[in-house]
């Protein structure tokens, strides 16, 4: 008697259980419909918009793609990738020159290592949170898969701004981020690299930090000083990167870059070294910004105000506005971006949405040919729309900027062989890997009419590596 009531009661419970997962849809057998499955990622990420705007950038193209392939349906693949296997948040203290006490909160997303330790960049920024930092964690898993090289996705940060510190007080935040972050990383477990507000500079503080700490000399981190791990051609990777895949792009239509005029929002390592590229292939740079606003430079900007603008940015740490009155003929426009300008490509290589519905629709109607995203979601869902629908060339982030960590995963390589390429084999291998990542998105993307939706290409390219691996391991 007693024992059938508990038997009834463990019955009644789990009823009761399963009525209240029926309103997941997250958690439902099978997540078919994009706006079912969306109101799933909604509910348990309230709040965070830019990683919903990632999830749903990628979703919409693998939903319907994954009606062929049952298995990874019955298996949620899509709904397992969109949970990250680790989120890590911490309290970072440092103190300021003036003595006072600073908190800022460090975090460390874990995506998905699948198919390699986890590997993306760190970004210092006052505008660092968990839903920006998910997003680009998410993607990256995409991207990393792309580059064929054993990667996982994952991505950190700070809501620290490095703007207006100084030296010693971004290494006493470098060190007191990295006593924490520590624990969490290592060269088979996860590899950060630079990103927003990281460069060589932080890198240097954060390995510096850990290996005091471990004393264990690894490849832990990419984008270090050539003297101690570094590769050749890191900082050029990104840009050079972008800029090759536009290149591929173009060539499907007989066009090239040559003589062409292109807008590239930033100022910072991704704008300029697209920048040096573009200038290298004979094209005309008429545009860089920071986030205060553009110049624009009619005559171009040629290599050596190219030159100008990256000791402007790495040595004096100085605003783009400062372009205008060295260059006689340039204009700066505060608190705009470069959209409005007419010319033939755009890189935006800045920020995420900063390409918005309006930008879009401006720059088709001024006749851009192309557009390659060298920074991370730059453009906003509704501003792709209107791309694919005019059925340009349009380069997806993942896709055109995995250059930067293509070259990181060769910076693994390099450390864990204790060796080192030279900046030829290595420029050779970075243009192999541009070539090979657009020939996939081109062969996954291409549509009848004989028009390449990359978007589509890159999305489902980067996911069946992924979801191949994640098969394998059966249900972890
Ligand atoms: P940097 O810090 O070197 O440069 C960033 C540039 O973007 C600066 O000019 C900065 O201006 C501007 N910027 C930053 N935030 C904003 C904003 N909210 N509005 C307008 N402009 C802004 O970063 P990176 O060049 O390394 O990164 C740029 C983009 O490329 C990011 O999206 C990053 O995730 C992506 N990326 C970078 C890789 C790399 O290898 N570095 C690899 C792959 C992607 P300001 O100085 O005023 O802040």
């Amino acid at each position: 008697m007693r024992l059938s009531l508990v038997l009834n009661l463990e019955k009644l419970s789990f009823e009761l259980y399963k009525k209240s997962t029926q309103g997941s849809t997250f958690m439902s057998k099978r997540s078919t419909n994009l706006e079912s499955f969306m109101e799933g990622v909604i509910s348990h990420n309230p709040g965070e918009v830019e990683f919903h705007q990632a999830v749903r950038e990628i979703a919409a193209d693998i939903i319907p793609w994954l009606q062929d392939y049952p298995e990874y349906m019955e298996a949620q693949i899509l709904e397992r990738m969109a949970e990250p296997d680790r989120v890590i948040s911490f309290r970072v203290c440092w103190e300021d020159d003036s003595g006072n006490i600073r908190v800022n909160r460090g975090y460390r997303i874990q995506n998905n290592n699948a198919i390699g330790p986890y590997k993306g960049g760190i970004r210092f920024h006052p505008s660092v949170n968990q839903s920006i930092l998910k997003f680009l964690a998410f993607e990256q898993t995409f991207k990393n898969s792309l580059t064929g090289l054993p990667m996982g996705g994952g991505k950190g940060g700070a809501n620290f701004n490095p703007k207006g510190k100084s030296e010693t007080e971004v290494m006493r935040f470098c060190q007191s981020f990295m006593t924490e972050l520590y624990r969490h990383i290592g060269a088979d477990v996860d590899v950060p690299a630079g990103d927003i507000g990281v460069g060589a500079r932080e890198i240097g503080y954060m390995f510096g930090q850990y290996k005091r700490i471990t004393n264990h000399f690894t490849g832990v981190l990419t984008g270090k000083g050539i003297e101690y791990g570094g590769s050749e051609m890191r900082p050029e990777a990104t840009g050079y990167g972008a800029a090759y895949f536009l290149e591929e792009m173009l060539k499907t239509k007989g066009e090239s870059i040559d003589g062409k005029n292109v807008l590239i929002s930033g100022s910072g390592n991704v704008a300029t070294f697209a920048a040096e590229k573009i200038n290298h292939r004979g094209g005309k740079v008429l545009t860089l910004s920071d986030s205060a606003g553009f110049i624009y430079d009619k005559d171009g900007i040629d290599e050596e105000k190219l030159k100008w603008v990256m000791e402007l940015k790495n040595v004096r740490r100085g605003r783009i506005s400062e372009y205008a009155d060295k260059f006689s003929g340039a204009e700066y426009h505060a608190d705009k971006r470069p959209w409005g300008v007419a010319a033939d490509l755009a890189m935006p290589c800045a920020t995420q949405n900063e390409i918005l519905e309006d930008d879009a629709k401006t720059m088709l109607s001024n006749g851009i040919m192309a557009v390659s995203e060298g920074a991370n979601m730059p453009t906003q869902i509704e501003g792709i729309h209107h791309f694919l629908a005019s059925k340009i060339l349009f380069a997806p982030a993942k896709a055109a900027n995995a250059g930067g960590v293509g070259m990181s995963g060769l910076e693994m390589s390099q450390n864990s062989e204790r060796r080192s390429w030279s900046n030829e084999e290595l420029s050779k291998m970075l243009r192999d890997l541009m070539i090979g990542i657009h020939k996939n998105c081109n062969d996954a993307g291409i549509q009848k009419d004989g028009w390449c939706n990359y978007m589509a290409g890159s999305n489902i390219a980067g996911f069946k590596k992924v979801a191949d691996a994640m098969m394998a391991f059966g249900v972890v």
